[in-house]
């Protein structure tokens, strides 16, 4: 079957895409693996209308939004395993079967890396955060960590100063606090800890303190940590051209990688990550798609 889209990557930003691009009357086949990044979360924080939805009802509720129109097929728990270009066209590889498409949507996230540091798989999503602005605001007023992932970023723990007094960084050893960050920290009373971490303590998925070489446990309710991230691999494999962070570039209005006909939103496009950003890209993306590939249809005589 010849589509007029195909959106890899059923997170906040390809339903968002797949929406428009249904009520645009676009055929559009939306293809999901179904292992989003907030997997491990119990909500979605400051989605506006709505607030702490847990992800599996906000990809239901969208799920059914799109069955309200005939022009996308939902092709969830679908892994595309390649996309290879078809002349001016694109061939889809998913799980076994072909499909071609005119234009391409990549949202397919950004995979993390696990995290460092003993027993942190567990607390992924409950204690150990990427985001405040997501979690910061159910373990307000409680002891809460930043481990910082390189000296320039030390001075961000004192963000955390909007959830609690009690706010701590961690360099586990292997970060060099820079002297003028030194001297802020010191006079907003904010602790930094340079000993190695050696594991989490933790009450079932709950995070109860960090322990650091001496086996000293800090007391700490939360952690907060970015992760090392990398492209997916049906991403990987098309060679995009990426930013100096690893992000697919794409313009700045179109959404365009490097590969004409090939757009990408969400996550995998920027480092401003949260599920309302990436439906907006995802949204915008499609306009973008619908516009261009609607003058061309036109152009062509088929619409
Ligand atoms: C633990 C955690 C908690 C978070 N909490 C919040 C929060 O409270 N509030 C908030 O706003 N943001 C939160 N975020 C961030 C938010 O989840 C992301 O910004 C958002 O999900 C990104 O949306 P996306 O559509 O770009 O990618 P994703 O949501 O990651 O979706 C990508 C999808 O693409 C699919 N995919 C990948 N490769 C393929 C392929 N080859 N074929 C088919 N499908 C594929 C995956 O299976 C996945 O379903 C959290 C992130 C994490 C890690």
């Amino acid at each position: 079957m010849l589509l007029d889209v195909a959106v890899i990557g059923g997170g906040p930003a390809g339903l968002a895409a797949a929406l428009v691009l249904g009520r645009s009357r676009k055929r559009t086949a939306l293809f999901d693996g179904g292992t989003p990044r907030n997997a491990t979360a119990a909500y979605i924080g400051g989605f506006v209308t709505q607030d702490r939805i847990a992800p599996a009802s906000f990809r239901h509720t969208a799920h059914e939004d799109l069955r309200a129109y005939p022009s996308v097929d939902l092709h969830l728990d679908t892994m595309v395993d390649r996309i290879e270009r078809a002349g001016a066209k694109f061939r889809i590889l998913a799980s076994g079967a072909e499909y071609t498409a005119r234009r391409v949507l990549l949202a397919t996230g950004m995979i993390d890396e696990p995290i460092p540091l003993p027993g942190s798989r567990e607390l992924w999503g409950t204690s150990l955060f990427q985001c405040p602005y997501c979690h910061g605001y159910e373990v307000a007023d409680r002891p809460l960590a930043f481990l910082a992932p390189e000296p320039g970023e030390a001075p961000w723990v004192q963000l955390l100063r909007s959830w609690s007094r009690d706010v701590m960084l961690f360099t586990n050893a292997s970060v060099e606090v820079e002297p003028a960050c030194r001297v802020a920290l010191a006079e907003a009373s904010i602790p930094i800890e340079e000993r190695r971490i050696i594991g989490l303590a933790r009450t079932g998925r709950q995070l109860t303190g960090i322990v650091v070489d001496g086996n000293v446990t800090i007391p700490r309710s939360a952690l907060f940590f970015r992760p090392v991230q990398r492209q997916a691999p049906v991403v990987a494999g098309l060679a995009l051209a990426l930013d100096d962070r690893n992000y697919v570039r794409v313009g700045e209005d179109d959404y365009e990688t490097s590969i004409r006909g090939i757009h990408a939103a969400g996550d995998l496009m920027t480092h401003y990550h949260g599920a309302l950003a990436a439906a907006a890209a995802g949204s915008k993306a499609a306009h973008s798609i619908n516009h261009g590939l609607t003058v061309d249809l036109v152009g062509q005589g088929l619409l």
